[in-house]
């Protein structure tokens, strides 16, 4: 996906900054259905439901099964 000149939040509108923002992927569980993303400003990444997930690394093992 290229990557656009300005950021655009799709929840609210605000511009997001250089370095600002984030990004949320959502993936069906269903392959089917694809995948959607979203740009977010701070202000609304932060606001939405989620949890921390490490980038890399090792798995906890009940994760693995
Ligand atoms: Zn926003």
């Amino acid at each position: 996906m290229a990557r656009r000149t300005v950021l655009v939040c799709d929840n609210c509108g605000a511009n997001i900054e250089d370095n600002k923002g984030a990004t949320l992927r959502l993936t069906f569980s269903d392959a089917r259905r694809g995948a959607k993303q979203a740009d977010l400003c701070d202000n609304c990444a932060g606001k939405l439901p989620g949890q921390a997930v490490a980038r890399r690394g090792r798995r906890p093992k009940a994760a693995a099964a």
